[in-house]
């Protein structure tokens, strides 16, 4: 069942939007070779704790950390700990928040150091597809629309797109209905309502687009051991067009 958001809604998870964004921001001036992936974890829960935010992924469904933190052909849901980035890496960061009861859910992958170009261009296409999404969440339009630009687009550059994880609806609950899937049809699924809050987050893998999951029961990983990448921002559908939480 899908809640559609009402004004005032959407003004409290706008709050939520810009904390993330703000945490993200603060973690990712610390990126750099040698850090630990804990130490980003604590920067993040303070920065939310000391800003009225509750981490919202730290004890959701037993995760134990305020950010999912993957490396190379990590995925999604990478545990933060001991790990040291370093040079030539890339680091997906997944960050949630509640405030007020809402939450806001916002991911960006980042070079470590030097990297190859073909992570690079995987980073720069993911980030496409995920402004292409955001582009046809407009009122009229199809759920699927939105999956079947980014998959046309990741694949126009020889990626491929994850199919069992996608992205959601959210609210009070940090997934709500819809799933929004980052693969389609064009003109197939729901047609596009005034308040539907979505998360849009395409994954997007250098090589076969299989994943599993490791035995910490979190960490997600591409079966071939090449790299991914992953963004994700949060938005409101308005008659006005997309309005993305997760900026500012
Ligand atoms: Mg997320
Ligand atoms: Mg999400």
């Amino acid at each position: 069942m899908i809640h559609y958001k009402t004004q005032q809604e959407i003004e409290i998870m706008q709050k939520a939007g810009k904390l993330v964004h703000d945490t993200l921001e603060k973690v990712s001036l610390w990126i750099k070779p040698g850090i630990m992936t804990a130490e980003l974890d604590a920067i993040a829960e303070e920065y939310i704790r000391s800003h009225d935010g509750i981490p919202g992924f730290k004890g959701y469904d037993g995760f134990p950390a305020t950010l999912c933190i993957s490396v190379n052909e990590e995925v999604v849901h990478g545990i933060p700990g001991k790990r040291i980035l370093k040079e030539g890496d890339i680091v997906s960061i997944d960050c949630g928040a509640i405030v007020e009861g809402y939450y806001g859910d916002h991911a960006r992958t980042f070079a470590v150091g030097k990297i190859p170009d073909a992570y690079q261009h995987l980073i720069e296409v993911t980030e496409e597809c995920l402004y292409k999404g955001i582009e046809k969440a407009v009122v009229g339009n199809h759920l699927q629309d939105i999956g079947y630009v980014i998959q046309t687009h990741a694949e126009s550059h020889g990626f491929s797109v994850i199919r069992s994880l996608v992205g959601h609806g959210i609210g009070r609950k940090l997934h709500e209905d819809p799933q929004v899937p980052n693969y389609g049809y064009s003109g197939r699924g729901l047609q596009l309502k005034p308040g539907l809050a979505i998360a849009i987050e395409p994954m997007i893998n250098l090589g076969t687009h299989e994943i599993k999951t490791l035995r910490d029961g979190w960490t997600v990983v591409t079966v071939d051991g090449k790299v991914s990448a992953h963004f994700e921002h949060t938005l409101v559908i308005t008659e006005n067009g997309p309005l993305v939480l997760t900026k500012e």
